[in-house]
C-alpha cells in the first residue's frame, strides 16, 4: 500500500528544495472530494490517484505534475470544478488537469484509422503540456495494475487500447519501463494462454538461465579488466512481450532462445563504451548487420547505446548494449529524465525546445502498420501554420491555414463538397469564405441540386479540394458538350431528313467517330459541341457510308447559306473551353471594347452577351461562363443605327459618305418618312469595336440636319 509520505520521501530524494506542501494539500483535497468512492477492488478511490501520484515521482517529476496526479479524477469524477483548482492549487496545476480530463474524455477505439486519429488529437493536447500526456500514462499504468477487477470484456478493450496507443506513446517519449510493463500487462490479458506459457517457460529454464548469465557475465567481466575497463555488467530476460514476438518473428519455441536474454554493460565515459565495444567483437564474431550506434546517432527519443549480437560461447547469439549511467537512466526515463529539477527550474525546456519533442514524436508514424494516414495528417499538422477543427461528431480534422468550409466540406466527401451550399461554425451561420480558426466545430450544409463554382477555387487552400473543383468543373464541361453536340447533330440532320437517333448507337456513326481518329461516340459529340467539328462534316461521312452509291458532294459542298450572324467564335475567347460554339445575344449584340458574359444555352452553345444586359442578368447564374475578347483578332461585328433627321433631299447620301470615310461597310439601309416631317435611316453596318462605331456616330451627328443618332441591336431592317 503506498503511503503519501513515501511519495513525498522520493520527491524529496531527487529534490531537496520542492514544496512538497503543494503535495499534501492535494492529497488532502483529493481524500475529501473522492470520500465515499470506492474502486472496483473495495479500496477506497483514493487509492488510484495516490497510485498514480507514486508512479509519478518514480518518474522523477516536479512538485506540479505529483500535485496534478493526485487531482487527476476531481473534475471527472467529483463536485471539484476548474475555478476550485485554480483557486486553491493555481493555474498550471489546474490546466494540467484539465488536460487530462479532456483527453480521457476520448474513446480510442481500436480500428487502425481511428487510431491515427486519436493519437492526433493527444499530440494537440501534448502541444499544450507534455505533463498531461505523463499523467494520462501513469493513470493507464496503475488502471492496468488494477485491471483484474473488470470483467472480460472490458479488460480486453482496455488492454487492447494500452497495447495500441499508450505502450506505443510511453515507448516514443522513451520511457522504456512504462513502455514494457503496459505491453506485458496488456498482453497478459489480451493472450492470457499465450502469456502463461512463457511465464512458466521462463521459470522452467530458470536455473540454466541463471547459469548461463552468469558465465557470460563473467567472461564480459574478465575481458574488461584486461582493459582496466571499470564496467558494470548485467544480463536478464527481455520482457514477457518482446519474447512473444520474437518467437513469432524467428518462429521459434522458448526452449531455443537464447537470445531472450539482454546483456548490458554500463560504463563511465564514452570513448569506454566504444572500447568495451572493440573487446567484445574481438573476443566473439558479430553477426553481420546487427551493430547499431545509437551514441553516434540517438534515436528520436534521445535513447543512445550501442547495439551489437554476437556468436556466444555456445555458438548462440549474444545481445549486448553498451552505454553510459546517463544514458541508462534515459534511456529507462526518457523524457522525463529531463523534467527533473534544475536549479529550482522546473522547465528548463524552452518553447523551441517542446516543439522538438513533438516532431521526434512525429516518428511514431514509423511503429504503425499503416502509416499512411497518419502520414498525411500528423506530418503537416505540427507545422505551425495549421487549424485544427472539430467535426460536429468530436473528430479533429486538420488544414493549412486560410482554409475554408470549402476544404473541410472536401474533407469529408466529395459529395459533400460539391453539394456545399454553406456551413455553420460554432452553431452559426458563416459564409463559405469563413477562415477555419482552431477549436471551431464545423458543420457543412449541403443540397442535392448544388453544385460547385468556378470562384471556389480561388478561395480554397487544399489541394484536395482543388482537385475535386477542377475535376468536377471538367466533367461538367464535357457533359456539357456531349449534350450540346447531341441537340446540334439533332437539328443538323433533321435539316437534311435524318432522324439522328437512328443513327446515333450505330455502327456507322461510330466508324464516322474513328475517322476522326476519336475513341467513342461520345467524344464525336463532345467535339461537335465544342466547335471542333462540324455536324456537317460528320453528316457527310456518315451519308458516305451509308449510301456511298448517292452523291455525296451535293452534301458537303452545298453548304447552307448562313442566315444568322455567323456561328464561328467571333473573335470571343471563351475561358477555359477553346472552339467552343460562340454566338452573339441578339438581345444586346455587344462590340469589342464592351464588357461581355458568356451563357451556355441549350443546344446553340455560348451566347456572348454585353455584361449589363437585363436578359442576361435575369437568367440562371449557374450557366454563366467567363468569356473575353481575343485581342488577337481582327473580326468585324455588325450593329445597328437608327438616324433621325429633316426630311430634306440628299441626307440618306451625306450619311453614307461619312460612314464609308470612317471605312465602315455599310450591310443594310433603309429610309422612312415619318409623318411629323421627319426622316428616320436605318443602317446595318460593320464595325470593329464600340471606339471605330462612336467615332463614326459622332461624325454622322455633325452632319447638318441629322438630329439624333442611335446605335441599335436590330440586325435585320429588310
Ligand atoms: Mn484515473
Amino acid at each position: 500500500m503506498i503511503r503519501l509520505n513515501d511519495i513525498v520521501d522520493r520527491v524529496l530524494s531527487y529534490h531537496p528544495e520542492a514544496d512538497v506542501s503543494l503535495i499534501e494539500k492535494a492529497y488532502v483535497y483529493s481524500a475529501k472530494a473522492h470520500a465515499g468512492q470506492v474502486r472496483l477492488s473495495g479500496e477506497p478511490y483514493l487509492m488510484h490517484p495516490l497510485g498514480v501520484a507514486d508512479i509519478l515521482a518514480r518518474m522523477r517529476l516536479d512538485v506540479f505534475s505529483i500535485t496534478s496526479g493526485l487531482l487527476h479524477d476531481t473534475l471527472e469524477d467529483t463536485d471539484t470544478n476548474l475555478d476550485d483548482l485554480t483557486h486553491l492549487f493555481g493555474s498550471e496545476v489546474s490546466h494540467i488537469v484539465d488536460g487530462v480530463t479532456k483527453i480521457g474524455r476520448f474513446e480510442f477505439s481500436s480500428h487502425e484509422e481511428r487510431q491515427a486519429e486519436n493519437m492526433r488529437k493527444m499530440i494537440l493536447a501534448m502541444a499544450d503540456d507534455i505533463r498531461v500526456v505523463l499523467i494520462k500514462l501513469a493513470d493507464r499504468l496503475h488502471n492496468m495494475r488494477t485491471l483484474n477487477y473488470h470483467g472480460v470484456g472490458k479488460q480486453r478493450l482496455i488492454a487492447r487500447e494500452t497495447m495500441d496507443i499508450y505502450a506505443p506513446l510511453a515507448g516514443r517519449l522513451g520511457i522504456d519501463w512504462i513502455k514494457t510493463e503496459l505491453e506485458d500487462l496488456a498482453f497478459s490479458y489480451l493472450d492470457p494462454d499465450v502469456y502463461e506459457e512463457i511465464v512458466s517457460g521462463l521459470k522452467r529454464n530458470e536455473d540454466e538461465r541463471e547459469r548461463y548469465i552468469k558465465e557470460v557475465k563473467d567472461v564480459i567481466q574478465e575481458k574488461l579488466a584486461e582493459l582496466d575497463l571499470e564496467g558494470k555488467v548485467s544480463g536478464r530476460p527481455k520482457h514477457i512481450y518482446s519474447i512473444y514476438k520474437k518467437m513469432i518473428a524467428q518462429n521459434l519455441d522458448l526452449e531455443h532462445i537464447y537470445d531472450i536474454i539482454a546483456f548490458r554493460i554500463i560504463l563511465n565515459s564514452i570513448r569506454e563504451c566504444y572500447e568495451a565495444l572493440g573487446v567484445i567483437h574481438s573476443s566473439w564474431k558479430p553477426i553481420p548487420g546487427r551493430f547499431k550506434d545509437y551514441i553516434g546517432m540517438p534515436k528520436a527519443n534521445m535513447y543512445q547505446s550501442l547495439h551489437t549480437t554476437v556468436i556466444g560461447p555456445y555458438g548462440e547469439r549474444v545481445e549486448i548494449q553498451i552505454r553510459t549511467e546517463e544514458m541508462h537512466s534515459i534511456a529507462n526515463e526518457g523524457i522525463a529524465a529531463h523534467w527533473v529539477y534544475k536549479e529550482g527550474r522546473s522547465f528548463p525546456e524552452n518553447e523551441s525546445k517542446r516543439f522538438t519533442w513533438l516532431r521526434q514524436l512525429l516518428e511514431w508514424q514509423q511503429d504503425l502498420k499503416d502509416p499512411r494516414e497518419f502520414l498525411e495528417t500528423v506530418r503537416v499538422d505540427l507545422f505551425p501554420d495549421d487549424v485544427y477543427v472539430f467535426t460536429p461528431n468530436g473528430d479533429v480534422k486538420a488544414f493549412p491555414r486560410g482554409s475554408t468550409p470549402i476544404d473541410f466540406a472536401y474533407s469529408v466527401h466529395t459529395e459533400v463538397g460539391n453539394q456545399c451550399t454553406g456551413a455553420k461554425v460554432n452553431g452559426k451561420l458563416v459564409p463559405l469564405k469563413y477562415e477555419l480558426k482552431n477549436g471551431d466545430i464545423v458543420e457543412i450544409i449541403t443540397s442535392s441540386k448544388h453544385v460547385p463554382s468556378k470562384d471556389w477555387l480561388k478561395i480554397v487552400k487544399t489541394s484536395r479540394a482543388r482537385t475535386r473543383i477542377r475535376h468536377w468543373i471538367k466533367t461538367e464541361e464535357r457533359e456539357r458538350s456531349i449534350a450540346l453536340g447531341r441537340e446540334i447533330c439533332e437539328r443538323e440532320f433533321r435539316k437534311h431528313g435524318l432522324n439522328f437517333n437512328q443513327y446515333l448507337n450505330s455502327e456507322e456513326f461510330f466508324q464516322v467517330a474513328q475517322s476522326f481518329s476519336l475513341q467513342k461516340v461520345e467524344d464525336l459529340l463532345a467535339s461537335i459541341g465544342y466547335g471542333k467539328i462540324s455536324a456537317l462534316q460528320a453528316i457527310g461521312k456518315l451519308t458516305s457510308l451509308v449510301e456511298p452509291e448517292e452523291k455525296p458532294e451535293e452534301l458537303v459542298v452545298e453548304r447552307p447559306e448562313r442566315k444568322e450572324r455567323p456561328s464561328h467564335r467571333g473573335g470571343v475567347l471563351v475561358k477555359g473551353a477553346d472552339d467552343i460554339l460562340v454566338r452573339f445575344a441578339k438581345c444586346c449584340n455587344p462590340l469589342p471594347g464592351e464588357q461581355i458574359a458568356g451563357f451556355i444555352t441549350r443546344g446553340r452553345g455560348v451566347s456572348v452577351h454585353r455584361a449589363d444586359c437585363a436578359s442576361l442578368l435575369s437568367s440562371g447564374f449557374e450557366r454563366r461562363i467567363e468569356v473575353e475578347w481575343d485581342r488577337e483578332a481582327e473580326e468585324v461585328h455588325p450593329v445597328g443605327l437608327a438616324v433621325i433627321c429633316a426630311n430634306v433631299k440628299g441626307m440618306l447620301a451625306a450619311i453614307s459618305g461619312t460612314l464609308s470615310n470612317h471605312d465602315i461597310n455599310i450591310l443594310q439601309a433603309n429610309v422612312r418618312t415619318r409623318v411629323d416631317n421627319r426622316a428616320e435611316c436605318k443602317f446595318v453596318v460593320e464595325v470593329r469595336d464600340t471606339d471605330h462605331l462612336l467615332g463614326a456616330m459622332a461624325a454622322v451627328r455633325k452632319i447638318k440636319n441629322v438630329i439624333d443618332v442611335q446605335r441599335s441591336s436590330v440586325l435585320d431592317i429588310r
